[in-house]
């Protein structure tokens, strides 16, 4: 007998007859003898429904009030899945986060978990039951309702099942699995058997979005073994996912690289003659900083005749507000011209196996430079290679890499 976590996404719940298709799943981990413990997310575009309906209040809403209204998702998600369950005979129970107690600090719409109470849950188990829980949200100290940003139902499960020492925290979703890359890009993409943390949150952070990025951190820091399943596939006809767990676990022999991810987010400035003096990097990132915009791969070049040129990118959606303030810092520092470009992509290779294993970079760059696909920037981690590239090549450059990397071969 195992304790499963199981999680159930929008999609899995969006309409009755899928709710009660996921209390049959349910129902066959209880037959085979196992306690399992549901948390699921609102009915497909409920949540946004809601955020909604709060902005025809307050264009700007009360953040308090906002996670009372978002938080109603879940809790008609609870009580309809823990009735259907009752409907094929299996003993079941909702709750609420605050009835849980998943104790969050009061960042309201952004609420982070600070503990969570598993003796009324346990007590359920014990007797039987199975625990529906409300994902997405919890309660603060003063006992107001919390929610954990978009996409929080993976941190919730995930937590839950490090509280109760769960065996596995299945994730069902509307995918088989992570693939070795998006399969609408490249068809040969493969389903991972098993992928470790490091590398889920690469490919996560990198826009594969299977995972909310906090549930795979929260999983890694606590060991909690995540597993992705589809919840589409018929009962019993489900393939086995793919598991996300530490390096020790994946027993097959690693390839040297899991995965080639993507991102069309990110948007490249670049402040050109800037004077190349202690400080620089400071006076043109201090302001980008301040204004709350994230910075990702950063580029300085060798300095020539006493000036230099400086390099990097910012969300898309930040390019307008981040030129304008190179603009301002443009005048201080003395520099000769703000450029930018939006149309940029970038690409990576990841892989714990890059570790022990010399020449993935050249490799990649001979590929890219093969298709006459210009790198503009690199970065490079331990466990991953990235690249900024034009974003047309975009397609093309996930195509070749993902061939010279062998992905659409099963690893020997
Ligand atoms: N219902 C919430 C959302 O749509 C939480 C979740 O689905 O994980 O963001
Ligand atoms: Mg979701």
């Amino acid at each position: 007998m195992a304790l499963i976590v199981q999680k159930y996404g929008g999609t899995s719940v969006g309409s009755p007859d899928r709710i009660k298709n996921v209390a049959r799943r349910v129902a066959s981990w209880r037959a085979k003898g196992h306690q399992v413990v549901v948390v699921v997310s609102a009915m497909s575009g409920e949540t946004n429904r809601l955020i909604a309906l709060a902005k025809e209040m307050q264009a700007n809403p009360d953040s308090r009030e906002l996670d009372v209204i978002a938080s109603t998702g879940e809790q008609v998600t609870i009580g309809l899945l823990s009735m259907a369950l009752m409907g094929i005979g299996v003993k079941a129970r909702s709750y609420t986060g605050g009835q849980v107690r998943v104790l969050t600090d009061s960042a309201f719409t952004k609420a982070r978990i600070v503990s969570i109470d598993e003796a009324n849950i346990k007590r359920d188990l014990d007797k039987g039951f199975v625990a529906v829980v409300a994902g997405f949200q919890g309660v603060d100290e003063q006992g107001n309702i919390t929610t954990l940003g978009r996409g929080g139902s993976d941190t919730s499960a995930v937590a839950i099942a490090a509280a109760l020492k769960a065996d596995e925290c299945q994730i069902y979703t509307d995918v088989d699995g992570v693939y070795t890359t998006d399969p609408r890009i490249v068809p040969e993409a493969r389903r991972l058997e098993s992928i470790t943390f490091e590398e889920m949150m690469e490919m996560a952070s990198l826009g594969s979005k299977v995972l909310q990025i906090r549930s795979v951190e929260f999983a890694g820091k606590y060991k909690v073994k995540l597993r992705v399943l589809s919840s589409l596939e018929e009962l019993g006809k489900e393939g086995p996912g793919t598991l996300i767990t530490v390096e020790e676990d994946i027993m097959m022999e690693q390839p040297t690289i899991s995965g080639i991810a993507f991102n069309r987010d990110e948007a490249k400035l670049t402040v050109l003659g800037v004077p190349d003096r202690p400080g620089i990097a400071y006076q043109i990132l201090g302001p980008v900083a301040e204004a709350n915009i994230d910075v990702d791969m950063i580029i300085q070049n060798v300095g020539h005749d006493g000036s230099t040129d400086f390099s990097f990118t910012v969300p898309r959606s930040e390019f307008a507000k981040a030129t304008a303030i190179l603009e301002q810092v443009k005048g201080h520092v003395g520099a000769r011209q703000v450029t930018g470009d939006n149309k940029i992509a970038k690409v990576s290779v990841v892989g714990v196996g890059m570790r022990s294993h010399v020449g993935i970079a050249s490799k990649m760059f001979r590929t890219l430079a093969e298709e006459g696909i210009n790198i503009q920037m690199i970065s490079t981690s331990e466990i991953k290679i990235s690249v900024v590239i034009d974003e047309k090549y975009l397609e093309l450059a996930v195509r070749v890499l993902h061939k010279a990397f062998d992905l659409d071969q099963v690893p020997a």
